[in-house]
């Protein structure tokens, strides 16, 4: 079977993903698992923070984007929102990528019909694009993100990907998301904390490995940093706390020594009142 992707530009292979244009086939999930067309367009319909189309299960596709439209996006990688680890490129991720949502329920799977639809997907969109796009699902590029996606859930990729070869696509030149890096412990099926997000998105290893030694490092001095700036500010809060506390006492203490000094001077002046009646009174009744 001739390579229906032959002719076509490589994947995009610069280290910091900057190719122009659209670089990424992301696989999703959507946990409907009973969308039908008419669901998909009036729900979704006009609404561009969702997929480019959908696989239903029957296999059926359902468009809402043309491949082409601007600003269509289905992550937080493409928004504004930052990483909680690792660092978004300077470039802007809204534009590099498809996006394909196949619809089955939470904990499901796809369906035959649904990854022989995926398959046809992808090799239309290379061919819209004329390059190779680089496969990867949902919870790899929103890796690093708070609340990072997990789909798409038992999505079986090297099935996916025999697919593919037998439609007689060189599988040697599409960079894709490696099979165990999803499957090859049940931990990494769903995203950590302390995942660091990348672009490109990692395709394989562990997904919630240690940062390399360098970049640890770098982590560390930061958070060494922070550390001491926090106890610096802890203690100049401490000090304003002191002076605050200070000058609220001392209007206190300033009025109750006048008060003192009042009761004493009407002490006083009683006694000389009653002195001087004494003295008046002595001399006046007289
Ligand atoms: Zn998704």
């Amino acid at each position: 079977m001739p390579d229906p992707l032959a002719g076509l530009e490589d994947a995009c292979s610069k280290p910091d993903g900057s190719c122009a244009g659209r670089t990424h086939f992301v696989v999703h999930q959507t946990v409907a698992g009973n969308l039908t067309k008419k669901k998909i367009e009036d729900q979704f319909g006009g609404n561009k923070g969702k997929a480019h189309q959908y696989v239903l299960k029957d296999g059926t596709i359902v468009p809402l984007w043309p491949l082409d439209t601007e600003g269509v996006f289905a992550t937080k990688s493409e928004t504004s929102k930052k990483p909680v680890h690792g660092t978004k490129p300077s470039f802007a991720l809204k534009g590099k990528m498809v996006h394909t949502e196949i619809d089955y329920e939470n904990n499901g799977k796809p369906t035959t019909k649904q990854y022989e639809a995926l398959r046809d997907l992808y090799i239309e969109a290379c061919k819209h694009f004329g390059r190779i796009l680089t496969i990867v699902p949902h919870i790899e590029v929103d890796r690093g993100f708070a609340d990072g996606h997990s789909d798409p859930q038992d999505f079986l990729y090297d099935d996916f990907y025999k697919l593919l070869a037998d439609a007689g696509i060189n599988m040697a030149r599409v960079p894709r998301f490696d099979h165990d890096r999803y499957w090859g412990k049940k931990s990494f099926k769903i995203p950590f904390a302390t995942d660091t997000f990348s672009w490109p998105p990692k395709l394989t290893g562990n997904p919630h490995a240690a940062p390399s030694p360098t970049d640890a490092l770098i982590a560390m001095d930061t958070a060494l940093i922070g550390a001491g700036a926090s106890k610096k500010k802890k203690k100049v809060a401490k000090k304003k706390a002191v002076k605050k506390a200070a000058k609220k006492r001392a209007p206190a203490k300033a009025a109750k020594m006048a008060a003192k000094k009042k009761a004493k001077r009407k002490l006083a002046k009683k006694a000389v009142r009653r002195k001087s009646k004494h003295r008046k009174g002595r001399g006046g009744s007289r």
